[in-house]
């Protein structure tokens, strides 16, 4: 196996373009179990987590959003000022593996990976972030709902790279939450990102690891927007019990080795309506 290292974005682009049959890898977290398991056999391996470009993030205060690059690890999106600019992202960032997964691990690989378990991707999706893409010869921009299209199938084409992720900043309460078989180092057997804008009084949800890929539920979207209180941060035990029962069935899981769909369609619920709590805390 060769491997090729670059350090700068347009010669990472022009050497993918060259290898389109590459292996990309950034924290290697999920491409080198698919080595070791033998599921992939790549030839070439192109390593992006030492390209400045994809290494660094922006806050833009006047568009109200954050650019995140690709190769931005776990352990970074945790860190502060990012983590109080994207909450929820921060909060995700800390359910996922071990300190030495979130060391290496990156969101364009959660991205690269698009498991519907992901951790990063409830939240990208509650928040609407954009995907940048670019090859040697075009850049393009998908919403994160276009760019994951199934199970570990994504919009990517062989000559291009994630380079980065916008996502809006938000004025209001947000969270993500998990559900697994333990408490650490856990593939999520159901998920859910919760994220308000007070701006616009609307509510946000997108669940995990109960579909093909991640679900925005609009029922449950619509429902609270126009049940709780924004002015008194309320919500009634019916709105809370209600929200959680249209998250469950806006969900489509399967019956798999880790859970049963019931189980999971059951935990989606509990875990809405466990966050629309934590956003509204009053009666
Ligand atoms: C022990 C262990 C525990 C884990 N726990 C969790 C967990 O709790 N939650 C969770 O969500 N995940 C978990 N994972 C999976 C993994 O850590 C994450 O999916 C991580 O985000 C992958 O990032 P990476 O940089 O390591 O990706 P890599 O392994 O480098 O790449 C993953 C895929 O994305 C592609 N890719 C990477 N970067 C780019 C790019 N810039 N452009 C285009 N394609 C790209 C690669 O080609 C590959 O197909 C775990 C993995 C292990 C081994």
């Amino acid at each position: 196996m060769n491997a090729l290292v670059p350090t700068q974005l347009d010669e990472a682009l022009r050497v993918i373009g060259t290898h389109p049959d590459a292996l990309v890898v950034a924290g290697g977290t999920d491409a080198m179990v698919e080595i070791n398991a033998g599921h992939r056999r790549p030839r070439m391996v192109i390593a992006v987590n030492r390209v400045a470009e994809l290494r660094s993030w922006t806050y833009d205060p006047a568009g109200a959003t954050v650019r995140i690059g690709a190769a931005v690890t776990y352990s970074e999106l945790m860190e502060s000022p990012l983590a109080e600019l994207i909450p929820a992202l921060a909060e995700a960032s800390r359910t996922v593996g071990s300190p030495q997964i979130r060391n290496a691990g990156t969101l364009g690989g959660n991205l690269g990976t698009c498991s519907p378990a992901g951790d990063g991707l409830p939240v990208l999706a509650a928040l609407g972030a954009v995907v940048h893409l670019a090859s040697a010869t075009r850049e393009r921009s998908l919403p994160v709902s276009d760019f994951m299209v199934g199970v570990k199938r994504t919009a990517l084409e062989a000559d291009e790279l994630i380079t980065a992720i916008t996502i809006p900043v938000l004025a209001g309460w947000q969270g993500y939450s998990k559900v697994g078989v333990r408490n650490a180092m856990v593939i999520a057997l159901a998920s859910a990102c919760l994220a308000t804008d007070v701006t616009t009084s609307s509510v946000r949800l997108a669940v995990g690891s109960v579909g093909p890929t991640i679900i925005r539920c609009a029922d449950a979207e619509a429902f609270a927007g126009e049940s709780v209180s924004f002015a008194r941060r309320s919500a009634t035990p019916a709105t809370v019990a209600r929200f959680g029962e249209l998250a469950a069935a806006a969900s489509h899981p399967i019956d798999d080795h880790r859970a049963t769909a019931a189980y999971r369609r059951h935990a989606v619920g509990v875990l809405a309506s466990r966050l629309l709590r934590r956003a509204f805390p009053n009666d």
